[in-house]
């Protein structure tokens, strides 16, 4: 029989190869998940009793014959009759993607290239196809042929009587590289990796041991002692996991699984992921997988170990934006579910409320787990039932003492960057997290925001009952100002992360009446002002006098003089950098776009001159102007020092005079 293909457009395979140029690789994702429904249909029909006879071997077998430049995709699933491929292949209602294509030309990057072409996606890479099938029903087995024209072929194949179906790509010359074993392999681990049932492409090696024929059974040798020998043994190989994790009950699975198939899912990745999240959710959409908390390094590469989906265990893609919510994208691990739609744009994918709900429920099951985190205990720094999963409940237990750590305060310096960046992005999320999220002081105490605010507020709240955090960015260089701000019972927290000054941003929002102000921003007094001034022992005119005296030492452009009443037993001179600024300009270099302005501004400090300080009276008591003027610089490069300012140069001619000095 011959005929003519039923679509609308007569020359779609053109159509077809150019507008799916890019992606071409997918029609063997297309066939092999054609043959994968195919044999489960039958293991249905098996299932309820209505296949005559046994299933037999259901594995696909992938083959590629170089030499007739053939690859082929065999199934022992249900088959087609004539009919049916006259109805399924032949009838194709090919009028819906022609006029999706048409629309969608325009945009074609944004194409996301999962069009769901199905069998016809063959044309991508062949210039002839057959398809050889049997069905399993008592009907003879058909053999059609198209050579990418609207033309087919079809008759009945009287030889065959296996059932199942072949799909023979004849690859044209453009498309050799679906011929290499190499690149087909990698496309099966890459597509086809968990699909349900087993995928054999030719065969493996492995090594086992061999006793050797011989004399040594004769003298009673014992078994330990028989001579072996290591022999190569073929054998077929499968390239799929046919039951990957995520589809498994979480109660069935330890921590060691998880991170066996962490490890599956990424061979290049010989760290361990910190903890998983388990999804298994089924109303009022369906999604199933399991979310890894990596360790997050200094350098992140966002391109490798992506989240990848799948759609009933078929590789769909790993750009998985609008699906995860941003601040997510750096988790790893899999997702997996029927109800995102895969053949459209990626801006309708954003739009489309399924997608949004399943956004927002990921969101939700991690501030979920992080906040059972934060309430069960661990002993020794070991976290126990490191699993949770939507069906389980953990019931914490609050009871133990306060010297155990909480799960999320072991895991805190490598997780917070996602609760950072998840409070600033995610409106929801944030909610969850003022409650749970933690922070970290300078001796390594944790503390939630209530409890904190709580400790500090006695003596951390200001004259403007504002209560003041400290904090430093970094314990060694900011040491002088922790001890200070130590010495008078405040307490300091460790804020490092890249996100600190866009998140205290966010906090002094959430959190009424707060501020937060780093060690260094001002003269202990000051960090937290208080009513009771220190009186000033030097006169408002002595002070202008020496004011300039010490400008004229300083590089007026970066340094600003302060004349301050102090302690006397406090440093004659130090180097503060305003809290405001500093942060703007921090949060400039880590936003980009927006807030330029303050990217660009010059670092500019204070130089705050102690006005109590006995060695500051003795400078302006000097009346030799060259000792007067050591006196200053010396004072001045000891302050920039204490602040890690003093470099170059500058560093080399202090010391140089410092050991002068000694010597007099
Ligand atoms: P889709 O799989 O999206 O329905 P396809 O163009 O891939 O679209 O296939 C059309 C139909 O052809 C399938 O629905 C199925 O009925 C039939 N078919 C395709 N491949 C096979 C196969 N290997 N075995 C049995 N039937 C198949």
């Amino acid at each position: 029989m011959q005929g003519n293909l039923n679509v609308q457009t007569e020359n779609i395979f053109p159509v077809i190869k150019k507008f799916l140029y890019s992606d071409h690789e997918i029609f063997l994702r297309e066939l092999v998940s054609n043959a994968v429904d195919a044999t489960q249909k039958l293991k249905a029909l098996a299932s309820r009793g209505e296949l005559k006879g046994d299933t037999g071997d259901l594995t696909i077998e992938v083959e590629v014959n170089e030499k007739k430049k053939t690859l082929t995709v065999k199934d022992r699933g249900i088959g087609m009759t004539a009919e049916e491929v006259e109805k399924y292949i032949n009838q194709i209602a090919f009028s819906g993607a022609t006029d999706f294509m048409d629309k969608y030309k325009d945009v074609q990057e944004n194409l996301i290239g999962h069009f769901g072409l199905g069998f016809y996606s063959a044309f991508m890479v062949a210039d002839k196809v057959e398809i050889i099938s049997k069905s399993y029903k008592d009907e003879p087995a058909v053999h059609w042929s198209c050579k990418g024209e609207p033309q087919f072929e079809m008759e009945e194949d009287k030889k065959r009587t296996e059932r199942g179906t072949d799909i023979i790509l004849h690859i044209a010359d453009d498309c050799k590289e679906f011929l290499d074993e190499q690149q087909v392999l990698q496309l099966l681990r890459k597509y086809c990796r968990f699909m349900p049932i087993a995928i054999r492409f030719g065969e493996e090696s492995t090594w086992v041991d061999q006793a050797m024929p011989g004399d040594n059974n004769s003298d009673g040798a014992d078994e330990s002692e028989k001579k072996t020998k290591r022999v190569e043994k073929k054998q077929p190989r499968i390239v799929n996991d046919t039951e990957p994790a995520w589809k498994k009950a979480p109660a069935n699975l330890t921590d060691e699984d998880y991170k066996k198939f962490y490890h599956e899912l990424y061979p290049m990745n010989f760290e361990d992921p910190l903890f998983q999240i388990h999804l298994n959710v089924d109303y009022p959409f369906n999604l199933t997988g399991i979310l890894y908390f990596p360790k997050v390094r200094k350098t992140i590469d966002p391109n490798r170990n992506k989240i990848q989906l799948y759609c009933n265990q078929v590789f769909v893609t790993d750009s998985v934006e609008g699906v995860v919510p941003d601040y997510l994208m750096l988790l790893h691990g899999v997702l997996d579910s029927p109800d995102i739609p895969l053949n459209v744009s990626r801006s309708y994918l954003q739009s489309d409320s399924n997608v949004k709900k399943i956004a927002s429920h990921i969101s939700k099951k991690v501030a979920d787990k992080l906040e059972e985190m934060s309430k069960s205990k661990t002993e020794n720094g070991k976290s126990k039932g490191e699993n949770s999963a939507d069906a389980e409940t953990t019931n914490p237990d609050n009871s133990q003492s306060s010297t155990f750590n909480s799960q999320l305060e072991e895991q805190w310096d490598d997780i917070k960057i996602f609760v950072e960046y998840g409070m600033l992005t995610d409106e929801k999320f944030c909610e969850r997290a003022m409650k749970f999220a933690l922070l970290k002081n300078t001796e390594g105490k944790f503390f939630n925001l209530k409890d904190y605010r709580e400790k500090i507020a006695p003596l951390q709240t200001d004259k403007d009952k504002n209560v003041c955090y400290l904090y430093a960015s970094d314990a060694e260089e900011q040491h002088a100002y922790i001890a200070k701000a130590k010495a008078k019972g405040y307490d300091v927290l460790l804020m490092d992360s890249v996100l600190t000054p866009h998140w205290i941003n966010l906090l002094e929002q959430k959190v009424e009446k707060s501020r937060f102000v780093r060690v260094d921003a001002d003269t202990v007094e000051k960090l937290i002002p208080h009513d009771d001034a220190i009186p000033e022992k030097m006169s408002k005119e002595d002070q202008e006098k020496l004011k300039p005296l010490i400008e004229a030492e300083l590089d007026k452009q970066k340094y600003t003089v302060q004349m301050e009443s102090m302690e006397s037993d406090d440093a004659p001179m130090q180097v503060t950098q305003s809290e405001f600024m500093r942060r703007y300009r921090e949060m400039a270099m880590t936003s980009g776009g927006g807030m330029g302005f303050y990217g660009e501004m010059p670092e500019s400090y204070n130089l705050v001159v102690n006005v109590n300080h006995p060695l500051v009276e003795q400078v302006l008591a000097e009346t030799d102007a060259d000792k007067q003027k050591q006196l200053i610089h010396q004072l001045t490069d000891l302050a920039l020092l204490a602040n890690g300012l003093l470099k170059g140069e500058a560093l080399t001619q202090f010391v140089k005079r410092s050991t002068e000095i000694l010597g007099k």
